[in-house]
């Protein structure tokens, strides 16, 4: 059985010092490929570096929404250039952040439009992250898609049914973390239960948010087993489908990573 973690931060401190450990870790509960995202443009360099090293990692690069203040200057052209490297198969995450308002909605929107111009001159899928946002998301997700096609993934998705619905139709595929295991998280399980499988992915977002039984510790790649099984117990599917589709729905999506 194959599980793919389609998001995690293996170059945060508290994960970095002990990448070797936490990537040993993952490989013995059976995830082979990892997508090592960015959230700076000084972070680039580490995160591409450990998908260099590592034959089941693989890097995204892009500006998360609480750093748009911090780069003005990250540009589609700036964007565009970094994607060349072989091993970086994703854009972001990078879109809008309302709840913690980190940085100027104004520059999110901004940022968030660059990285989906990036997206559409690579070919490259688009790493979404959202919260507390999703009229203006849907917005700009659906402007964008106007001005040419393009492709990515809700991460995290913790939004309400009928975002995932908006998104599912422009194509989107929707990447379910450890808060679906949470006691509390009633909506998200119900719209995760009837999720098409063919859209479907997984992930840990490493180190946050480490699902039930591991609530509390630090997250890891690890975990995302965890995840799996308590998807498939609630989508009423075998775990070693689950996993065999969403990994299958990872390769398929971040298609540079096949080659
Ligand atoms: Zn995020
Ligand atoms: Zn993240």
């Amino acid at each position: 059985m194959m599980f793919a973690d389609s998001h995690c931060h293996l170059n945060y401190k508290g994960v970095f010092e002990q990448q070797g450990e936490v990537l040993a870790r993952a490989r013995a509960r059976g995830v082979g490929a990892m997508l090592n995202i960015s959230t700076r443009e000084s972070e680039w360099d580490a995160v591409v570096a450990t998908a260099e090293r590592e034959p089941d990692v693989w890097a995204s690069i892009g500006i998360h929404p609480h750093e748009a203040d911090q780069h003005p200057d990250v540009d589609i052209a700036r964007l565009v250039d970094r994607t060349a490297h072989p091993r970086i198969v994703g854009i972001g995450e990078s879109g809008l952040d309302y709840y913690y308002d980190h940085s100027d909605r104004a520059r999110q929107q901004a940022s968030f439009r660059s990285h989906i111009g990036a997206c559409r001159e690579t070919g490259l899928p688009l790493i979404v992250h959202t919260r507390d946002a999703e009229e203006d998301t849907l917005a700009i997700l659906r402007d964008e898609m106007k001005q040419g096609a393009y492709t990515g993934v809700i991460h995290c998705f913790t939004a309400s049914g009928a975002f995932a619905d908006a998104a599912l139709e422009l194509g989107f595929y929707i990447s379910i973390s450890g808060i679906v295991t949470f006691k509390n998280a009633r909506d998200l399980q119900e719209t995760a239960a009837r999720l098409p499988i063919e859209r479907l992915l997984i992930e840990t977002d490493a180190p946050f948010l480490a699902p039930v039984p591991h609530r509390g510790k630090q997250g890891e790649p690890a975990f995302v087993a965890d995840t799996a099984t308590f998807l498939a117990q609630l989508r009423g599917e075998a775990i070693e489908e689950l996993a065999a589709r969403t990994a299958d729905n990872f390769f398929t999506l971040f298609n540079k990573a096949r080659a």
